[in-house]
């Protein structure tokens, strides 16, 4: 069997992935992250950039090249519940650079850190490799095996990174201890031409309890329909006409779009989770971002605490990786940095999924007028303690200057 030999390998090339890959990379350890599809173009990963990811690319010297890929900014958010227009986060009085959610295609954020973590020579990319299991011998990890088109391989690593997201096969095979949350809705996932004259900044629309959202990625609406867990089946039985009769009756605008979804190839059914793992590490192996902690897609901050994951796992291992000197000790330190930022953000995702999404109804989401009257009543304060949290997260990490330095890219 082929087999490499390399200092970290990273497995799943995900926001957390390539990010993590992209700072070893740049401290000047071979890295090796293995992606099992062939692209990034996948169209069902979330597409929002909040401003704390976007201060790291500012720290890193790269946000004056990112913010000339195509993007909406989205300097506040809007909610609209039976007609009625709510003011949601507004991101102008956050402490940094871009007071604003960066709403790009997650595939265009990806391939623009491959690119840049592609300049280092000691960051090798592997797309087409899925990690099937994990070397494991005298209780430490060792590597991972490896299926690609050219047969079996095995990549043996000082360390292995599980950034595989929410249907980790590493944490499986590490046989790590998940806690799951329970989340009571699934999303459909679809595409809708935008009608002319949409309001701007409008990201969820509510009526006859059900729940839309909408992201604007320019020429049309990438649509997240929230629907109660399981209950795909029974909106399919119920046919196509019904379903966008449906979409009409929340959206009116939707109506001379709607018939573009004229087979269900169209509508993808995406399964959320909510779970964490209890340890995120074992000796040779640490895993962040979603296969640590699956985020659901409440708040849209998935992709920043898995930004942020990696931000601080190069903070605290690369030095002590180079230098030979990391501990499985120093893994632990990782999950005690970021566990209290993630509870903190799921224990927001279990509430707002039981506040709204839990009536076991056929309505996805319900909202009682006192919870409106409140909504209304304390808005000024919710938008910014809101816009922190969505914006920011809790404890947001930044880029060491120490580490910045350390290797430059070779100049190609
Ligand atoms: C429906 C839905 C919508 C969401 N919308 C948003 C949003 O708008 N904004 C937001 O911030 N968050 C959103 N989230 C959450 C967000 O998608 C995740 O929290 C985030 O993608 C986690 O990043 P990650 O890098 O940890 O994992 P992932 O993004 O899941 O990346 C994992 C990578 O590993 C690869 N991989 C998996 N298995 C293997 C293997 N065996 N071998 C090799 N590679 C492998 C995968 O192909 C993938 O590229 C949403 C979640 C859901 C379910």
């Amino acid at each position: 069997m082929r087999q490499i030999k390399t200092g970290c390998c990273v497995v799943g090339g995900g926001p957390a992935g390539m990010m993590l890959g992209f700072l070893l990379a740049r401290a000047g350890i071979e890295v090796v992250v293995l992606e099992k599809h062939a692209d990034f173009f996948r169209d069902f990963r979330g597409d929002t950039i909040h401003p704390s990811t976007l201060e790291l690319l500012h720290e890193l010297g790269l946000l004056e090249e990112f913010l000339r890929l195509p993007h909406q900014e989205m300097p506040k958010l809007k909610l609209s519940i039976d007609g009625h227009i709510f003011d949601g986060p507004d991101f102008s009085h956050l402490p940094v650079t871009c007071k604003f959610i960066a709403l790009m295609p997650q595939w265009d954020f990806l391939n623009f850190l491959a690119e840049h973590a592609g300049k280092f020579p000691n960051f090798h990319l592997r797309m087409k490799h899925e990690v099937t299991d994990l070397i494991i011998e005298q209780d430490r990890v060792l590597g991972v095996r490896v299926k690609t088109e050219e047969g079996e391989m095995e990549v043996r690593a000082d360390f292995v990174f599980g950034t595989d997201g929410r249907h980790s096969i590493v944490r499986k095979c590490a046989e790590l201890e998940v806690r799951d949350f329970g989340v009571p809705i699934d999303v459909l996932w679809f595409r809708l031409t935008k009608p002319e004259g949409s309001p701007e900044y409008l990201l969820g629309r509510i009526r006859n309890g059900q729940l839309l959202v909408t992201i604007d990625r320019d020429e049309y609406f990438q649509v997240a329909q929230i629907i109660p867990k399981g209950g795909f089946e029974k909106i399919q039985a119920s046919g196509l006409e019904k379903f966008r009769e449906n979409i009409v009756a929340i959206v009116p605008e939707f109506r001379d779009v709607v018939y573009e979804l004229d087979d269900w190839n169209k509508v993808k059914l995406l399964t959320v989770q909510v779970n964490r793992l209890k340890q995120w590490y074992r000796a040779g192996l640490l895993c962040i971002g979603d296969a640590a902690h699956a985020m659901s897609p409440a708040g849209g901050v998935g992709i920043n605490l898995a930004v942020q994951d990696a931000v601080a796992t190069a903070n605290l291992l690369a030095g002590k990786i180079l230098r030979g000197e990391c501990t499985t000790e120093d893994l632990a330190l990782v999950q005690r940095r970021r566990e209290f930022p993630t509870r903190m953000l799921q224990n927001i995702q279990v509430f707002v999924h039981r506040q709204m999404f839990a009536d076991h109804s056929d309505k996805a989401v319900s909202l009682s007028w006192p919870a409106r009257t409140l909504l209304e009543l304390f808005s000024p304060l919710i938008r910014r303690i809101g816009a922190r949290v969505v914006g920011m997260g809790f404890r947001p990490e930044h880029i060491e200057p120490s580490s910045t330095d350390r290797s430059r890219p070779e100049a190609r």
